[in-house]
């Protein structure tokens, strides 16, 4: 093999490292607002199993409301009924105030109905907070593990980085400056072997001047289709 073949190959198995590592830097953003959409559905699953209890809450206030109303009035009619000497507005305070009691009647009946609902309610909010719970606890775990990885994943890149210079030492300039941009342009893969004759790199078939020229190890061949640096498998 030649001796720049072989350096370009260490090298190339180097930089693709690196570039996985920055491929993972890359889509760490995008994993944390995934949890972070995971930490709000949770939110918004326990509000839900909350918001009918916090109704039930507001409507039995209204009714307590309402109820202390009815009897205030009750109270009013029966000093009217104690300070009236007429039978008829005696009689007719007492009709209001049977009505006033039905209604207090029915303002109760409504409000057992909603207090058994509430009642009924409890087992399946306490499920909700307990399932919320250990959601909440599970994404702060990938969250925490997201900051350990980043952080090791920065320290590979700049080990990476910090030893590149030695991996291109010895290689010809202008040769390197064909690796790197094949590099960046082909997806990291500059290198490629041809096999029977096809690139590894295209899958096409490349010519057969272009074979004998690799087979012969005296310059760098490049793929007549896509360009790679050919090589024959060892
Ligand atoms: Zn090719």
């Amino acid at each position: 093999m030649l001796p720049e073949i072989e350096k370009l190959l260490v090298l190339q198995d180097r930089d693709q490292k690196l570039r996985a590592v920055l491929t993972e830097i890359a889509a760490l953003p995008g994993e944390k607002a995934a949890r972070d959409r995971e930490f709000k559905a949770a939110d918004d699953r326990l509000e839900a199993a909350r918001s009918r209890q916090k109704e039930i809450e507001v409507e039995r206030n209204k009714l307590e409301v309402e109820v202390k109303a009815k009897q205030d009035q009750i109270s009013r009619y029966k000093n009217q009924q104690l300070e009236t000497r007429k039978n008829e507005e005696f009689s007719a305070l007492r009709h209001e105030i049977e009505m006033a009691e039905k209604v207090i009647i029915e303002l109760e009946d409504r409000e057992l109905v909603l207090m058994e609902e509430a009642e009924s309610l409890k087992p399946s909010l306490q499920a909700a907070q307990e399932a919320h719970a250990a959601e909440k606890k599970k994404v702060e775990t990938h969250m925490a593990s997201l900051v350990t990885r980043k952080e090791n994943l920065d320290a590979r890149q700049k080990e990476l980085e910090a030893e590149r210079p030695s991996f291109i030492t010895g290689i010809d300039e202008d040769l390197l400056d064909r690796y790197n941009r094949l590099f960046k342009s082909k997806n990291g893969i500059a290198l490629v072997t041809v096999e029977h004759g096809v690139c590894a790199g295209c899958n096409m078939q490349v010519t057969h001047q272009a074979i004998l020229e690799v087979k012969a190890e005296k310059e760098i061949v490049g793929c007549p289709q896509c360009g790679r640096i050919l090589y024959e498998p060892q």
